[in-house]
């Protein structure tokens, strides 16, 4: 079994999740770069140093998921920390839209079913099956733990309140989807409250990115909750939803 802690970061070729798994490694951290195309896990892996490990990963694939966690069964024989960062909001061109022409083409009424269900693929039933595929090596690691990358879009409290700006943004697509996420996070910190395995939603904020081009934050803003609430001790908390500066997000 491998001495370093072991972490896997789920879209960690680019972005917010190329820049948790920066900081991970500088933390002396193993880090596994999940990436659906291998060619860029692997620029991604190499831009970190020796301490980043490419690992070819699609969220929406049960073949690529399995061969991932036996992959990590056998080279590393442990999973200390496990990212769930991988997202999309559209099928599209992310920069097709204005956010106010997409949030009018992701409303109830008129959003495209297909669409949808391919968002949610990868925010929502991608990262229960990583989590299925991955729990027995992180239920084999001592103080293991889980992230999953939400946002604030997808708070219920703040999409139901008039005032925020969340109530005109709450879309069926995208902000829905991590509404689901986040009922997905407290069904996971409740089943594994026995295992003393910690899970936790957080909001990385408008960061910029290929997702969020007019995003205010920088990636080490955006990434810096997720490194957190990932290198939290035992006596950490589980079932919490967090953002860097504002805290505790009411789900
Ligand atoms: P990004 O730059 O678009 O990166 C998304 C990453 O997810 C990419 O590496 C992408 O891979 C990967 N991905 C997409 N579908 C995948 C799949 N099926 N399997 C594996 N990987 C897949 O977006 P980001 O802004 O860094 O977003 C990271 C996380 O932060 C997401 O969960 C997002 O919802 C959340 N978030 C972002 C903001 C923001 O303002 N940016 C705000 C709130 C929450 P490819 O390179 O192959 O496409």
């Amino acid at each position: 079994m491998q001495n370093n802690q072991v972490a896997l970061v789920t879209g960690a070729n680019q972005g917010i999740g190329l820049q948790i798994a920066k900081d991970l490694t500088a933390q002396g951290l193993t880090v596994l770069i999940g990436s659906r195309n291998f060619e860029r896990g692997e620029a991604a892996a190499g831009e970190l140093g020796p301490n980043a490990v490419a690992l070819q990963l699609d969220v929406t694939d049960q073949a690529s998921i399995s061969n991932a966690a036996e992959r990590i069964r056998k080279e590393f024989g442990r999973l200390d920390v496990l990212i769930q960062n991988a997202a999309i909001t559209t099928t599209g061109d992310h920069h097709a839209q204005t956010p106010q022409e997409f949030v009018a083409a992701n409303r109830p009424s008129v959003v495209s079913l297909d669409e949808m269900r391919a968002v949610w693929e990868t925010n929502v039933f991608g990262v229960l099956a990583v989590y299925q595929a991955m729990l027995p090596i992180l239920r084999d690691t001592p103080n293991s733990r889980i992230v999953n990358v939400s946002s604030g879009a997808g708070s219920l409290t703040l999409a139901s309140d008039r005032n925020s700006p969340m109530h005109g943004s709450f879309d069926a697509t995208y902000a829905a989807s991590k509404t689901a996420l986040n009922g997905l996070t407290v069904a996971m910190a409740i089943e594994l409250e026995g295992d003393g395995i910690k899970v936790n939603a957080v909001s990385p904020g408008y960061t910029k990115t290929r997702m969020s081009p007019g995003g205010t934050d920088t990636v080490e803003d955006g990434a810096a909750e997720a490194v957190r609430v990932a290198l939290l001790g035992s006596e950490g908390p589980t079932g919490m939803f967090t953002h860097a500066t504002f805290g505790t997000i009411p789900w």
